[in-house]
């Protein structure tokens, strides 16, 4: 209606102010033993006391002790973390105008794509298979269930894209664009030129979308599950909420990216022709892992929060710096495979998320 005056908004002010304390979470997810692990008599070596505490001991010496704001142990299920992570939150603050993101970060295996979608990608039927879902049908099904339940007009539209050796490619374009520009600035906020940002209003429209993205993502590579892991996907959620009531009219646009990070540091393995091409894809994954760590660990500390933020070094920080630098939450999940095997490759993903949060990790002394 022409006649109202439309304005921006943010709600909720005084329920962020709540939050101010806590803008990244991070959390940490062991994943359980695997079958093929059971059979070859592998043991874990990471252990969880309590739900903030976290082990790394082998031979029952503690190699180290890590601190998160929350650890979840093997047993815990899929509804158990979208619960205790305070997803529903999130999504509230989103509705409410504010930019929020979820990261699932840890090396191939250790469960991200378990966490964010399941084991099986998609919705199901079936009461048990369901159970399984991951975060990212949650939060949607959560959403729309807030939605419906309102008096007041939303709009919700998706994008889905993927950063793949620093080129952004669009998974919802038939076409599949690679390298797509992103434009924009540090102050005015960066976006991706021509990237589908596409309108749904139900689950099954929702899953319409993320089917056809993951099939795009999947199709890209004859070395399927390689490519995904070595590129980082970004699905976000557009919320524009319409507060009919309000005079003016008032108008709360927020977002909810949910981020599935490629693993950079995993070593190359012997392929050859391969290696170079992965040698330069690992550099990549690196560089935008290191960025954002970088970015993240300048934005915890209040006294570089307002100096300069690295956003520009990599497509990924330039991305999600409307979330990382605004005031909404940022939430990391950390995923660790339990056995010795992956011990290297776990101890930096819990240094990496360490240094996300400003938290103290109590010295333990190697006892050897
Ligand atoms: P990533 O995405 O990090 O490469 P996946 O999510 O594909 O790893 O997990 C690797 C394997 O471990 C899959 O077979 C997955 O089903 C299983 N898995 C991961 N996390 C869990 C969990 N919390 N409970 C049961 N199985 C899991």
């Amino acid at each position: 209606n022409d006649r109202l005056t439309v304005c921006d908004v943010h709600l909720g002010k005084a329920e962020m102010e709540r939050h101010a304390e806590s803008k990244v979470i991070v959390a940490v997810r062991v994943r359980p033993l695997s079958e093929d692990e059971q059979e070859r008599n592998e043991e874990s070596i990471v252990f969880c006391p309590d739900e903030h505490n976290l082990l790394v001991s082998q031979e029952g010496l503690v190699e180290r002790a890590f601190s998160f704001n929350m650890v979840f142990r093997p047993e815990c299920s899929q509804q158990e973390i979208f619960q205790t992570t305070g997803m529903r939150k999130l999504i509230d603050m989103a509705i409410e105008g504010y930019t929020c993101t979820v990261f699932a970060f840890g090396q191939t295996g250790s469960g991200k794509t378990y966490t964010i979608t399941g084991p099986h990608s998609l919705f199901s039927e079936d009461s048990q298979e369901s159970e399984l879902e991951g975060l990212m049908q949650r939060s949607v099904a959560y959403l729309l269930e807030r939605v419906q339940h309102s008096d007041e007009l939303f709009q919700l539209c998706a994008s889905y894209s993927e950063i793949y050796n620093e080129q952004v490619r669009d998974l919802l374009n038939p076409w599949l664009t690679y390298s797509l520009a992103v434009r924009g600035s540090t102050t005015s906020g960066f976006y991706v030129e021509n990237l589908s940002v596409v309108e749904f209003c139900n689950l099954e429209g929702f899953m319409t979308l993320l089917e056809r993205g993951m099939q795009n993502r999947q199709s890209s590579s004859q070395t399927q599950n390689e490519h995904s892991s070595r590129s980082h996907s970004i699905l976000t959620l557009y919320i524009k909420h319409t507060l009919t009531g309000a005079e003016p009219v008032a108008v709360a646009r927020g977002k909810l990216c949910i981020v599935d990070l490629a693993r950079g540091s995993e070593r190359v393995k012997d392929r050859d022709s391969d290696t170079e091409k992965l040698l330069e894809e690992t550099g990549n994954i690196n560089r935008s892992l290191l960025t954002l760590g970088k970015c993240i660990t300048a934005l915890v500390d209040p006294k570089k929060r307002t100096g300069h933020i690295p956003y520009r070094d990599s497509k990924l920080t330039m991305l999600l710096s409307d979330s990382l630098g605004g005031e909404g939450i940022t939430l990391m999940i950390a995923c660790v495979s339990p056995t010795a095997g992956n011990l290297q490759e776990t101890m930096n993903t819990l240094r990496y998320s360490s240094k996300a949060k400003r938290i103290k990790n109590k010295p333990v002394a190697k006892s050897d």
